[in-house]
């Protein structure tokens, strides 16, 4: 008996390699048929013997090709047709296509082999790439995605790759990015003025360099790096100098798995996240004695990790165990990606520059994540991922996100599905200003969408909210921030509400004009009413207060003792010597720029302080949260007592009865490490008991999570055991960020469900 059965295949199946696998796989099985690129998707035939004809969709739907992504198999039977081979039909066009854009993927192990194998053509070649790796979005221009509407336009090929290009057989069938020695992309090495080295091997004088401790701007995939060696102490400090960037963690490059064993604890699940195409750095724990400089990870417990991705990495880190690798920027500015540009910019900052002569044309900063309770968690969706769509539970009306600020990202909604860009980052300077306009432009092209619509946060000031506000043609709808955390924790989850939304977070304006971050929201895709939230504390001079704690500690030591604050901030020795009580005391008293907010990240801040650390000055946001966390873990903490009251039917919970004990206990002597672990369980106890109260009386049996306070282990991880113990159903994020790189989502999620009910009403 003969079968013969007919395939839509949708999804990321255009430009990864689908139609040659696809007739590999046929012919596996001696199948004959066609397959063609279409329109709406990848159509295929095949016929044969009904076994092989399963055989085949098995391998299809279970180990398709490692770009891919199948998300429809729709098949049905037509009648045998009784040819005699299996053919790749010429794509069909038409003007809608809708073709995806993949993201960039670490070199795989065929490509590896042959880089290391000195017998072939391709031995020690930077560039070397297939149908299943190397560069796709950073190259790109426009689409349809081929080799003319790349930065390997410039490279034509040689007959060798010519050859291997149009054989369906050949691994490099159609990999628009095939280049070898003789034809392909070029390494130069550059001085610190940016002028060209004389060398016949610009790698080896590259790690020669990074041998004497000298530091290295490294053209790779979506940017520059600046690596030193990270087993270099004092290469490491003069970085840190250099690059103005105190004390945030720096992540480095192991060589291989093994050497990534040797500095930190993995559990199997952070092992596969680690080897993952898309190769995130990975946050592990820090073993107890390793070769790594300590100022690579100052003050906290954890190592940000990644396996080289490209053929240039694995090179360079043949003669290394680890190297730091960081973005190439001034902090906080859009990494670095001409050759002209890292040497104008990184002028100061590097000794020299290895570059190469195929352009980055989309910059894209590499992915953070780490595992939390046995799930990978992303901190940064970038490198990787982006522009991966995430696919709605259905579709929705177009709509652009600008996302919240300081840090920036976007996404674009069309049809089911959301397109997020690459993390833009700080959008104070110019610099990054130009790249979020670039990249707005970018998500418009590579998707074929301009949307009439344009999401926003709330906050007038931001630069995201300004831009859209300029937009004259468009239809401008703001989303409140941590509504947008929980939509978009609903849209990935492709649930929808109402649901229990736990928004915790920094700092987002709220509709009554004060700063929310501790939020208990009952929220759906178009709304949400506020059911509960941290109590409100006076954050005294604003914004400063961020960078300076001990002022949110005040904030705090008001609100748990009133007007006896002055008393007890006396006693931990609180404030700076400069700094008079009385003025302080002023500031309070007349609220003068003392806003007031109920944001846990400031909770952390102000009970880091009182317990001593990061008093003075933080030198990023969070830093104090995380060191709080880091001796949390070495600590055994108690449930201390909170207060919950009820104004309006709003649930207040109060932490006051908690902070009156911890800074008793502070001035009493009780160790530190005890003290921030009986914070973390206060928290986790007080979010499961007022979770189970809203629930009960919403009759909800799913609550969401959302918010930078959730990149805390323990917390985290606790409140999710925590709620699901009260018998409720955790909604949590896999695929975009607990911080604000998933706000773009929400906020696109939730204009496109208000225009969708507009319409239907
Ligand atoms: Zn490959
Ligand atoms: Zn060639």
């Amino acid at each position: 008996m003969i079968r013969r059965t007919r395939y839509l295949f949708t999804g990321i199946v255009q430009g990864v390699g689908f139609r040659p696998f696809i007739y590999r796989t046929a012919r596996k099985y001696g199948l004959a048929g066609w397959v063609q690129n279409r329109a709406d998707g990848v159509w295929a035939e095949v016929e044969g013997r009904p076994e092989d004809v399963n055989a085949f969709l098995d391998d299809v739907i279970h180990r398709p090709p490692p770009l891919a992504e199948v998300a429809v198999g729709r098949f049905t039977d037509v009648l045998p047709k009784e040819e005699g081979d299996f053919r790749i039909l010429e794509s069909e066009g038409g003007t809608q296509r809708k073709v995806h854009i993949s993201p960039d993927i670490a070199v795989c192990d065929d490509c590896l082999a042959e880089l290391f194998n000195p017998a072939d053509r391709r031995q020690r070649y930077p560039f070397i790439n297939c149908t299943n790796c190397g560069p796709r979005l950073t190259i790109i221009n426009d689409i349809p995605y081929d080799r003319a509407r790349t930065s390997m336009a410039c490279f034509p090929m040689c007959p060798v790759c010519r050859q291997e290009f149009d054989d369906p057989d050949n691994r490099r069938f159609h990999a628009e990015p095939n280049a070898c020695p003789a034809c392909g992309p070029r390494l130069q090495l550059l001085d610190k003025e940016g002028q060209s080295v004389t060398t016949d091997d610009p790698l080896r004088e590259t790690g020669a360099a990074l041998k004497r401790g000298e530091i290295m701007a490294i053209k790779g995939l979506g940017g520059f790096h600046l690596a030193v060696d990270a087993a270099n102490e004092k290469a490491v400090q003069e970085l840190r100098t250099r690059k103005l960037r105190e004390e945030k963690p720096f992540a480095i490059m192991v060589r291989d798995l093994a050497a990534a064993k040797e500095i930190a604890d993995i559990s199997p699940e952070e092992e596969t996240l680690l080897q993952t195409p898309q190769r995130p750095i990975v946050l592990l724990r820090k073993k107890d004695r390793t070769a790594i400089a300590p100022a690579v990870a100052p003050g906290v417990d954890t190592f940000g990790v990644m396996l080289p991705y490209t053929p240039l990495h694995h090179l360079l880190l043949q003669e290394f165990q680890a190297l730091v690798m960081t973005s190439a920027n001034k902090s906080d500015e859009p990494i670095c990606i001409g050759n002209r540009e890292a040497v104008e910019r990184l002028q100061g900052i590097a000794d020299g520059y290895l570059v190469h002569n195929r352009d980055i044309l989309v910059r894209c900063d590499d992915g953070i994540a780490a595992v939390y309770t046995g799930t990978p968690t992303l901190f940064r969706r970038s490198r990787g991922l982006a522009p991966r769509p995430l696919f709605l539970r259905e579709p929705l009306p177009e709509v652009l996100a600008l996302g919240a600020e300081p840090k920036g990202e976007l996404c674009l909604v069309k049809e089911n599905m959301a397109f997020m860009s690459p993390h833009i980052g700080d959008l104070e300077t110019p610099l990054a200003r130009d790249f979020f306009h670039e990249t707005m432009a970018l998500m418009e092209r590579i998707t074929e969408c301009r949307p009439e619509v344009i999401a926003c946060d709330l906050h007038p000031d931001y630069y995201a909210s300004r831009t859209a506000a300029r937009m004259k043609d468009h239809r401008v709808i703001s989303v409140q921030h941590h509504h947008a955390h929980i939509a978009s924790c609903l849209a990935e989850n492709r649930e929808t509400g109402p649901v229990l939304g736990l928004a915790m977070d920094g700092t987002g304006l709220g509709t009554d004009g004060r700063i929310w971050g501790g939020e208990f929201l009952l929220a759906d895709e178009t709304d949400f009413i506020r059911r509960g939230h941290l109590k409100h504390f006076l954050l005294p001079t604003g914004e400063t207060a961020i960078r300076h704690p001990w002022r949110t500690a005040v904030g705090l030591l008001q609100m748990a003792y009133g007007a006896f604050w002055p008393e007890w901030a006396g006693r931990l020795r609180l404030l700076p010597a400069d700094f008079a009580p009385a003025m302080m005391a002023r500031i309070l008293d007349r609220r003068i720029n003392s806003p007031e907010t109920s944001s846990l990240g400031r909770l952390f801040d102000g009970v880091s302080a009182i317990l001593g650390l990061r008093r003075e000055k933080v030198n990023f946001e969070g830093q104090a949260a995380m060191e709080l966390e880091a001796l949390a873990r070495q600590g055994h903490g108690s449930v201390l007592p909170s207060d919950m009251v009820r104004e309006d039917g709003v649930f207040i919970l109060d932490m006051s009865p908690a902070i009156r004990i911890l800074t008793q206990q502070m001035l009493a002597g009780k160790p530190v490490p005890d003290l921030a672990a009986s914070f973390h369980a206060t928290l986790v106890a007080a979010f499961a008991d007022l979770s189970g109260r809203i629930c009960a009386e919403e009759n909800l049996d799913r609550a969401a999570l959302s918010g930078g306070c959730f990149q805390n282990r323990i917390l985290y991880e606790g409140t999710i055991a925590s709620l699901e113990k009260t018998g409720l159903r955790v909604l949590r994020h896999r695929l975009v960020p607990n911080n604000d790189g998933c706000i773009a989502l929400g906020q696109a999620v939730v204009a496109g469900y208000r225009i969708k009910k507009e319409r239907t009403l």
